[in-house]
């Protein structure tokens, strides 16, 4: 659509605009800006389920050589310059749940982890802007067991960050990860993301439940076996009413590369080719379906739809509306 530049000039509409903002996303704001952060906050609903997309910060760094496995640095410096961002930095974004549903509050994927600081790390006080307490959160419910995904299990003194919950937990993640023999043949690279499972997993105890595909986390939240991405990766559908979303988890990385891209594999892809399999198998169902998607790397909100384009797909992002 041409912008219009009447409308682009209008201060007055600009104004009043302002002055419509919602009481409570002011709030919001004000409290995340005393405290040095913006707040990343989009909430909305799905059916009777209250959603919170609660943005975790991002990772900025330069594109290294070999980002994506079967791409040349040059075609993935293209493909984000088409996208318009910078063709020589990488910046992914990371945006966890929360779902309100039968009167129970639920968490998917946790974040970097108060630990990481810089530009990551910000669930927490996100959380907090929302008005959501850490001890008031009933489930949390994990994708798999990326370090950028269950650092925020444990809190700034290593103790558990959500001492009420009730940790759900791939299967496949668990059988995976846990095994003392898979970590001691581990490559020394990927030795720390066994430590970093064992430690945080192993800090909830008696709390863990584990699931399988098509498990039921609470009533309305089903998973999904996404494999690929790691050996027991997840992906949630969210049901209420007629309404129906998939959380992609990190079925694809950035949209820039891999919704347009889906035969692109990133290189935390464990398994690239089944992933970029699960990949097209789900972006051609949530298309079709017209489904409404949560993706963890996606932009903020990180909330939208896909639309098939050529051979690959576009990401239409959801549009922020004030909850009055
Ligand atoms: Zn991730």
């Amino acid at each position: 659509m041409p912008i219009n530049r009447r409308e682009l000039m209008s201060g007055a509409a600009i104004a009043a605009a302002a002055s419509a903002m919602p009481l409570g996303f002011a709030a919001g704001t004000a409290k995340a800006a005393e405290m040095g952060k913006p707040a990343g906050v989009f909430s909305y609903k799905l059916g009777d389920m209250e959603c919170l997309a609660l943005n975790d910060g991002v990772a900025n760094f330069p594109l290294p050589d070999g980002f994506v496995k079967n791409a040349s640095t040059q075609e993935v410096g293209d493909a984000l310059a088409r996208a318009l961002m910078d063709p020589a930095t990488m910046s992914i974004p990371f945006t966890a749940i929360v779902v309100k549903t039968g009167g129970k509050t639920v968490l998917i994927d946790t974040g970097n982890g108060p630990k990481a600081g810089g530009t990551r790390g910000t669930l927490f006080s996100n959380l907090e802007s929302a008005g959501i307490d850490r001890a008031a959160i009933d489930i949390v419910a994990i994708s798999h067991f990326h370090p950028d995904h269950i650092g925020g299990l444990l809190d700034e003194n290593d103790d558990v960050s959500f001492p009420n919950a009730e940790l759900v937990i791939p299967e496949g993640e668990a059988a995976f990860w846990l095994d003392e023999a898979n970590a001691n043949a581990a490559p020394d690279g990927r030795k720390p993301n066994f430590a970093l499972a064992k430690k945080n997993i192993g800090a909830y105890g008696d709390a863990v439940r584990h699931i399988g595909d098509g498990g039921e986390v609470i009533g309305g939240i089903n998973t999904l076996a996404a494999y690929g991405h790691t050996p027991g990766h997840m992906a949630f559908r969210l049901s209420s009413g007629s309404k129906q979303m998939m959380v992609l988890s990190d079925t694809t990385n950035h949209p820039a590369l891999f919704v347009r891209n889906p035969q692109w594999q990133v290189r935390f892809d464990m398994d690239g080719d089944m992933a970029a399999q699960t990949r097209v198998k789900m972006l051609d169902m949530v298309s079709a379906d017209d489904m409404l998607v949560a993706g963890y790397h996606f932009p903020f909100p990180a909330t939208g739809h896909i639309v098939k384009d050529g051979s690959g797909y576009q990401l239409a992002l959801a549009a922020w509306q004030p909850q009055l």
